[in-house]
């Protein structure tokens, strides 16, 4: 899908590689889109032209995911963090006694179960916390999970960026006798899976991993969980005056749509969620084996069938040889590996713009550098 490209390979968790043809077509469009005479930044959000940007991007997403006609689309600020304080006001009505459950399963889930503690009570059903390396390694079993009656939502992030666990299927609240909406942050395995919405009430995902650049924040919302926020929401963050202005209530992040309108054309001319579905797998399955097979040289410590396809992270037996490793893969165009820094390690994230290309030159450089430094 993406020509081959000299550029080096950029394996950040986010902002993250974006598609090469993507960055070449702003480029090209930067000072005059479509005969308009003006950049897209330069537009009016309420001008024919942004709007046509705005619409087919929410068209395009749209299909992209399948998304039903009963689910709106938001194009929010205020990233995944912001969502953390937003969902909870303007899902949890009956404050202060508001009940939300949470499933812990790595920073991020983390994180948003401290924030939502500030505007309900929120507590955690389950969690794959552990001692040392067994940290966040594998996903708690829905069977397990200890969800209390009576719930706002329960919310899971289902794809954990630092830790690298993902949830290969949602769980289904419905068959655990829960019929409390399911909130899911997917913010870094958007758009690599189909998604199965009956058993979503509100999904949200900052767009820096899999859709575009920072700043615009996606939220899909089942209709009938609109219009229930608190009067202290911030107007600019209640869903319904949102949705009711299509994004449009303040000034919208314009150019952050724009790329991410860019990156919805890029997905569908390449075959779509199904495509990428499939490539993630081929990608993951070879870093992954190239780790399995590296006779402890490389170590990723999370169970095989949790193993997110987008964030792999991994350790080298020995910790001493980090730099040198991070320092010849710069030098082999292999960037931004280094592993967040409350894990230490490596971490490479292979989101639908990084090309099996970039993963293969990724592990030939491992199995060359295990080979030298043995
Ligand atoms: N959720 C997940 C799963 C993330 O990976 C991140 C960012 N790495 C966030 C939330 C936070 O996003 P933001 O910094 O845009 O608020």
């Amino acid at each position: 899908m993406t020509a081959p490209t000299a550029r080096p390979y950029n394996f950040s968790a986010g902002p993250a590689v974006l598609p090469e043809e993507v960055l070449r077509e702003a480029a090209a469009e930067m000072l005059d889109w479509h005969g308009s005479g003006m950049s897209v930044m330069e537009m009016s959000h309420r001008g024919r032209e942004f709007i046509s940007i705005y619409e087919q991007a929410e068209r395009d997403v749209r299909e992209l995911l399948a998304v039903p006609e009963h689910y709106r689309i938001l194009f929010m600020q205020g990233g995944g963090l912001g969502e953390n304080a937003i969902v909870p006001l303007n899902l949890s009505h009956r404050l202060p006694e508001a009940k939300v459950d949470f499933v812990i399963t790595g920073s991020w889930s983390q994180k948003s179960h401290k924030e939502a503690r500030r505007y309900c009570d929120a507590q955690i059903a389950a969690s794959n916390e552990g001692v040392g390396a067994a940290n966040h390694t594998a996903m708690p079993a829905p069977s397990g999970w200890q969800l209390r009656d009576g719930l706002s939502y329960v919310h899971i992030c289902s794809n954990e960026t630092i830790h690298g666990v993902e949830f290969a299927q949602w769980p289904d609240l419905q068959s655990l006798g829960c019929d409390a909406p399911l909130v899911v942050d997917c913010s870094s395995h958007i758009l690599s899976r189909p998604i199965d919405w009956s058993r979503v009430g509100l999904a949200f995902a900052g767009a820096q991993k899999n859709i575009g650049p920072a700043g615009v924040t996606l939220v899909f919302v089942r209709d009938d969980l609109i219009g229930h926020a608190l009067s202290v929401c911030p107007s600019a963050f209640d869903y319904q005056i949102v949705a009711a202005n299509q994004s449009m209530f303040n000034t919208p992040p314009t150019y952050a749509i724009y790329i991410a309108g860019l990156v919805f054309q890029w997905l569908k001319r390449g075959g779509g969620v199904a495509a990428m579905e499939a490539r993630s797998l081929e990608k993951s399955t070879l870093l992954y084996d190239t780790i399995d097979n590296s006779d402890g040289y490389y170590v990723n410590r999370v169970a095989p069938d949790c193993r997110s396809r987008m964030n792999v992270p991994f350790f080298l037996h020995d910790e001493s040889l980090n730099e040198a490793f991070l320092a010849g893969a710069r030098q082999h165009g292999l960037l931004q590996l280094k592993g967040h820094k409350s894990v230490g390690g490596m971490r490479a994230s292979i989101y639908n713009a990084m090309p099996l290309d970039g993963v293969r030159s990724l592990v030939g450089y491992m199995r060359e550098f295990a080979a030298r430094h043995g």
